[in-house]
């Protein structure tokens, strides 16, 4: 099938294009009905000290239990969610979720939460923030807000004042898959972030190649020089934990140290 483009010349749509935009039609307004139905699950991922092995935290990631679907992939929803809008109450929804949860452990681990840049450019982040931990009562220096570079892309100047006001609150700030944005060097000079998180991009040749080595050595004594830590994700192998210690990384996550899971689970593994 043919259709008229908007600037008069011809775009052809096979069936399965039109197939796919019918089902992200479906799946935005599933997802507005996600929270009420209580399909949204939180799990977390430990994050631990390559020094020591010591826990420093947890990051939440969000499950999607549909009843047709199945479990579906933050990969594939989350674009949705941040097209359709949805992801301003499933935003808000983690957030309180996990400040609530987090408040609740006999343990003071950090919980870190994944921003939406959608959310920074379309919500006040800061007053929000300010509420869940008086909501809450979470301590502030236990909350640590995940952004990527894309948020500050948008509207830079709207983007490091909440940040600013957030970090104000005795929140920390992460920047997260450090390293795949288009302005990474740019980014980490106009705001004082407290972590960077080494995509896990860099750590998959790792082990092989000197020049991936040379990559993850670059990032670890940028974060030196500017004093802000670098956490590597995605540690897989106890090999890339071996090199990330001998290059000084100072925290990891990764399949090896931990999967995303209940958070229960984890707290009585701890506790045992
Ligand atoms: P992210 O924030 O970079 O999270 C890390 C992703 O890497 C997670 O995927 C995690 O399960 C996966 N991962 C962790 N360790 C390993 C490893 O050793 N090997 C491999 N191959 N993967 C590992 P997940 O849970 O599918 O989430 C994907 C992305 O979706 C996240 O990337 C984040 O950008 C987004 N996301 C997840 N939860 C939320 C949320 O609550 N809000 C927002 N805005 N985004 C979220
Ligand atoms: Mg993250
Ligand atoms: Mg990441
Ligand atoms: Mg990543």
């Amino acid at each position: 099938r043919a259709k008229a483009s908007l600037t008069g010349e011809f775009c052809f749509y096979d069936v399965e294009m039109d197939e796919a935009a019918r089902d992200r039609t479906k799946m935005a307004k599933e997802l507005w009905a996600a929270i009420d139905a209580k399909q949204f699950h939180l799990n977390y991922q430990v994050q631990k000290s390559v020094s020591t092995g010591d826990i420093t935290g947890y990051e939440v990631l969000l499950r999607w239990y549909h009843p047709e679907r199945g479990l579906v992939s933050p990969v594939d929803f989350i674009p949705v969610a941040e097209e359709c809008g949805a992801i301003l109450p499933i935003g808000e929804w983690v957030l309180r979720e996990a400040c609530r949860e987090a408040a609740g452990w006999p343990v003071d681990h950090k919980v870190a939460v994944n921003l939406s840049p959608v959310q920074i450019a379309h919500t006040d982040m800061p007053a929000l923030v300010h509420q869940v931990l008086l909501e809450t009562g979470l301590k502030p220096s236990r909350l640590e807000l995940e952004i990527t570079e894309s948020s500050i892309f948008s509207d830079k100047q709207r983007a490091l004042h909440a940040l600013r006001a957030i970090k104000a609150l005795g929140v920390s700030i992460a920047i997260d898959d450090f390293g795949t944005g288009y302005s990474s060097l740019e980014t980490l000079q106009s705001f004082p972030f407290d972590k960077i998180k080494l995509d896990r991009s860099f750590l998959i040749d790792v082990e092989r190649s000197e020049e991936a080595k040379a990559m993850v050595r670059a990032i670890l004594a940028l974060g030196q020089g500017l004093r802000i830590p670098v956490l590597a994700e995605g540690v897989e192998t106890s090999h890339q934990l071996d090199i990330l210690r001998h290059e000084g990384c100072h925290e990891a996550q990764g399949y090896l140290l931990g999967r995303p899971m209940p958070i229960d689970k984890q707290l009585l593994t701890e506790a045992a």
